[in-house]
């Protein structure tokens, strides 16, 4: 996390927000407030309210009900020009006929401001979205990246002190993807401005944000810094929606073990929230899972058989089966030390409890 996001006081306050569409609720009791400065992503499914709630923040659509405040101001009446926020969409929409630097100019010169200035912002903005070479190029003589850095600029160079951006990176491939997902950090460090950056793709939450905001159905499931929602899902959906894990369904058989029907036990460090009796799910990451004793000792073990063995260079992934028949994936580092077991083969599997969470059924 950046050094002011620590610190700031919330730039974006949204209260009690419902926002429906005729008959569909897409947004229900919204209740989130975003730190000044901060990457905080929107996280979830296709159809899950992420563009809807990003509308309401640039004020192209208003709230049914609760209220939604920037820098403390209740801005239900505030149309989207005269918020202090701008948005950049997936299909980018530049124009065409002008080259980069007018492009990027297009909204100060509308503004009316002097043009000694629009010069100095936009050579300042182009630098730092690394197109100062290219700024006399049309739109069709750059690449899908370039495109992006020019619709970053343009939004940018407005000072917003609140940039929306709607999964901008979509229309681009992998490669140039993970490469703007890097800059767009840089860039956001260099203009202290807060991003709102919404997403499908948990990889692009995870790499880019100061926290995350997963939602689903209209609804937020949680709000976390990305390592914390990783190691710590809140619930079932989180748990499976933020990277792979295995799920065990049993019942808490005391205040932290959980126990499988047919009586394999996960026993949990963490914090429970479900009582004794409950059916619950304990959850724990492929890595988490090994094929050796922790050095304190304090591992819980299972014999287990090698169902299947898969390489992906340093990494192994295994499919065991416990004696009871419960299947888990293990995710192994091959460090060449110690001798890792093939298909077929009988193994003992450990786990700490500190990496056990257990997730409530509702
Ligand atoms: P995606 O990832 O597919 O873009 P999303 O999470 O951004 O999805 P939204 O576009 O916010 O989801 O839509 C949330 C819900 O609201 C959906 O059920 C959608 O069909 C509905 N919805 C959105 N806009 C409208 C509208 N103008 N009229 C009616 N329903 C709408």
């Amino acid at each position: 996390m950046n050094a002011s996001a620590k610190i700031a006081a919330p730039i974006i306050d949204i209260s009690g927000g419902r926002k429906s569409f005729g008959a569909v609720d897409a947004l229900t009791n919204i209740n989130l407030s975003i730190r000044d400065g901060e990457i905080l992503t929107l996280l979830g499914p296709s159809g899950c309210g992420k563009t809807t709630l990003m509308r309401l923040i640039a004020g192209f659509e208003s709230l049914s009900a609760g209220s939604l405040k920037i820098d403390g101001k209740d801005v239900a009446n505030l149309p989207p020009e005269q918020r202090p926020v701008n948005m950049v969409f997936q299909r980018y929409a530049l124009f065409p006929h002008l080259d980069v630097f007018e492009n990027v100019a297009f909204g100060l010169k509308v503004k009316g401001v002097e043009k000694s200035e629009i010069k100095q912002r936009v050579s300042a903005m182009l630098k730092i979205v690394q197109l100062e070479a290219l700024s006399g190029r049309y739109i069709h003589e750059l690449s899908g990246g370039q495109c992006q850095r020019v619709a970053l600029a343009r939004a940018l160079v407005n000072r917003p002190r609140v940039l929306l951006l709607d999964e901008p990176l979509a229309a681009l491939d992998l490669k140039i993807r993970q490469h703007m997902l890097v800059e767009m950090k840089r860039i956001h460090a260099e203009t202290g401005a807060t991003f709102i950056y919404v997403t499908h793709d948990q990889d692009e939450a995870m790499i880019l944000s100061d926290r995350v905001v997963l939602m689903e159905r209209g609804r937020i499931v949680q709000v976390d810094r990305p390592e914390d929602m990783y190691a710590r899902p809140q619930n079932l959906f989180a748990a499976k929606f933020l990277g792979e894990t295995n799920i065990f369904e049993g019942t808490l058989v005391d205040k932290d073990t959980v126990e499988t029907a047919s009586g394999q036990r996960f026993k949990s460090a963490l914090d429970i929230k479900a009582n004794k009796g409950e059916r619950v799910f304990a959850s724990i990451r492929p890595e988490l899972f090994s094929f050796q004793a922790s050095a304190q000792g304090a591992s819980q073990s299972a014999a287990v058989t090698i169902c299947d063995v898969t390489f992906i260079g340093s990494r192994s992934f295994y499919e065991v089966a416990f004696n009871d028949g419960t299947r888990a994936r293990l995710q192994v580092q091959r460090n060449g030390r110690s001798p890792l077991p093939a298909i077929s083969e009988n193994a003992q599997v450990f786990w700490e409890a500190e990496n056990v969470v257990v997730l409530p059924s509702a």
